[in-house]
């Protein structure tokens, strides 16, 4: 049996020990002032849980560092030790799969050699027996063709266990590869598809003959940089996962809700008509003008949050980049023209 790679943390302790680690980590994180998002306390259990080494040296030198523990650290380390979805990991499945499929090759071979050697065997005893038909040698001829068999039958049974193992610790990979294939299409902070699944889905959409209509959505926070300089960009990050939450309550379950870069979000909408977007977006816009956001649950709102969104409707002949640069100039006339609005591309 080869040891499979770990790609996603497991927590099989038993629950008394994870309440221990609950009651070690709490204090640690306050008193380095780590907000308690739940990547930090993945971070901070496999700290206190003392089972990853690396990550605890470097705990202990950010710390002596003094250094900030912003969200980019925090994934960093989350990436590094904890969740090791990455093309590594993907390169790792793939060696191990090559690695099983060689082991049961041979064991195939071998057994086929092992049968084709018994085949001889049998062919020069069935000969030895034709010439010593009725002779006395005949009780020892057929006690080795015996043994033979069992000898086969024992080789077979050999190889069948070793490819029920086989076959079982290659499911076992391949669940594992298509988890970190769907890890590899998030992003972390959101929730949405990445941008590189999007590239992908928005390929998908404009390739696709069959898909007629449909359109591309790019929403951008407003004046969202003040939100930062005002608040932070803890305070920032928590805005723009509200943000994101709007989109998956709101759009289709065939729709690619997806982060396109920093505070600007985007949603294919395959087969989705403009008048059906427009709605959509003008519910997320609507809700995220009359959300009153809190600073940290207190009373301290932090004011309207709002929202400026740009719609292309799909043509024959789009490419990706077509689509988006309609998009994105009617996002920029949502801008130009006050913000907290959807504009929609112009008619060619
Ligand atoms: P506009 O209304 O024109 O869009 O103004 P804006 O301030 O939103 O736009 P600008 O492009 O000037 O600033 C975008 C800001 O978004 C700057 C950047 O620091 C911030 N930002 C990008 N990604 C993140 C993120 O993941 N978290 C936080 N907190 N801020 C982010
Ligand atoms: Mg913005
Ligand atoms: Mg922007």
């Amino acid at each position: 049996m080869i040891a499979t790679v770990s790609f996603l943390p497991s927590y099989d302790a038993p629950l008394e020990q994870h309440k221990e680690y609950l009651r070690r980590c709490v204090p640690l994180m306050v008193k380095h002032n780590i907000p308690p998002d739940p990547i930090n306390y993945a971070i901070w259990y496999e700290y206190v849980a003392g089972r990853n080494a690396q990550l605890m040296q470097e705990l202990d030198a950010l710390v002596r560092a003094k250094a900030p523990f912003d969200a980019a650290t925090s994934l960093k380390l989350y990436k590094t030790y904890i969740c090791h979805a990455s093309v590594e990991s993907f390169e790792k499945i793939n060696a191990q799969l090559q690695r099983l499929v060689d082991q049961a090759a041979q064991a195939v071979s071998l057994t086929s050699e092992r049968a084709a050697a018994a085949g001889d065997h049998l062919a020069e005893r069935s000969q030895t027996l034709a010439a010593a038909a009725q002779q006395v040698g005949l009780q020892t001829i057929l006690s080795e063709i015996i043994q033979e068999t069992k000898q086969l039958a024992k080789t077979s049974e050999v190889l069948k266990t070793r490819l029920d193992e086989t076959h079982k610790e290659m499911a076992q990979l391949r669940d594992e590869l298509a988890q970190v294939r769907e890890i590899a299409k998030i992003d972390a902070l959101t929730g949405l598809l990445n941008r590189r699944a999007f590239d992908q889905a928005l390929k998908a959409f404009v390739a696709n003959p069959a898909a007629q209509k449909g359109c591309l959505v790019l929403l951008d926070l407003d004046h969202f940089k003040r939100i930062n300089d005002t608040h932070g960009h803890l305070v920032g990050d928590k805005v723009l996962r509200y943000f994101s939450t709007l989109l998956q309550k709101y759009v289709a379950a065939h729709h690619h809700a997806a982060r396109y870069g920093g505070e600007e979000l985007a949603i294919i909408m395959p087969g989705t008509s403009l008048n059906e977007a427009l709605t959509i977006t003008e519910q997320i816009r609507s809700v995220m003008e009359t959300s009153r956001l809190k600073h940290n649950g207190s009373l301290d709102a932090l004011g309207k949050v709002t929202v400026s969104s740009g719609i292309a409707v799909r043509q024959s002949g789009d490419t990706s980049e077509s689509l988006i640069d309609r998009a994105d100039a009617a996002l920029y006339r949502a801008k130009a023209s006050g913000r907290n609005r959807i504009a929609v591309q112009e008619e060619p």
